[in-house]
């Protein structure tokens, strides 16, 4: 029967490059919700709608054509038939995305998207009806509630800002942290309105990967699938 992956948690957590190898080890799709809404930022820039303005960021959002990926072994996103895999990554976007994630209409279109998605991977799709591991903020407690495992995924404030200097800066020397420090936990606080979604309710599994290396973060996690 279906398997339906719920993994939240913050940045620097690894919540993405945790949850794309345990759907690879079972054979799900792998959906990655922050980046739905970091494209949706890029196309609002792109359409040039002033991010303040709620109402006309969410009619925009709404008419995104956006291709989210769902292979965990590629991730490749498009909106139209412009590949934003890497855009969406940038600083500039990084800046903003809160903008939009705050916005309550944008999040009600997310949740119909992301909950279509689901359904869709628990009849076929791209995992033949295997099923998915959906990753994000609010996965746990307003996308999918109900799934099979339920998973947060902390870490120390210190190994989250190590891990972030690493993927942005590639090393995570004095300097590269004391960057990312500015970055994520400005975000953070931008973010916590939404980070409000992000706790662990009652049935979710709480994983701490501050001292776990990558492969014992994966096994962790799927042991409390395995449950
Ligand atoms: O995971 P990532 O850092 O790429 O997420 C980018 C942003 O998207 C977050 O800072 C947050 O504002 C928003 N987000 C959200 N709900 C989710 C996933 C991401 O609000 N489920």
């Amino acid at each position: 029967s279906p398997l339906t992956v719920a993994i939240d948690g913050p940045s620097g957590s690894g919540k993405s490059s945790v949850s794309r190898a345990v759907a690879q080890r079972l054979g799900l799709a792998y959906l990655d919700t922050g980046a739905m809404y970091r494209a949706a930022t890029w196309w609002c820039l792109r359409e040039g709608v002033n991010l303040a303005d709620q109402e006309a960021v969410a009619a925009v959002v709404d008419t995104m054509p956006l291709t989210m990926a769902l292979d965990p072994q590629s991730q490749v996103i498009r909106v139209d038939d412009i590949v934003i895999t890497e855009a969406i990554r940038e600083s500039g976007i990084s800046l903003k995305v809160s903008q939009v994630a705050t916005n309550l209409e944008v999040r009600a279109i997310m949740k119909r998207e992301q909950q279509s998605i689901i359904r869709a991977e628990r009849a076929g799709g791209f995992s033949q009806g295997r099923g998915i591991v959906a990753e994000g903020r609010d996965i746990t407690t307003v996308i999918a509630p109900d799934a099979n495992a339920r998973i947060l995924l902390t870490a120390s404030e210190e190994a989250r800002l190590a891990r972030r200097a690493t993927d942005v800066h590639g090393t995570a020397d004095d300097a590269s942290v004391a960057a990312t420090r500015e970055e994520v936990v400005a975000r953070d606080a931008r973010d916590s309105t939404v980070s409000q979604f992000m706790q662990a309710s009652d049935g979710v599994v709480t994983i701490d990967s501050s001292e776990l290396t990558f492969n014992q973060t994966v096994d962790a996690v799927l042991a409390a699938i395995q449950h």
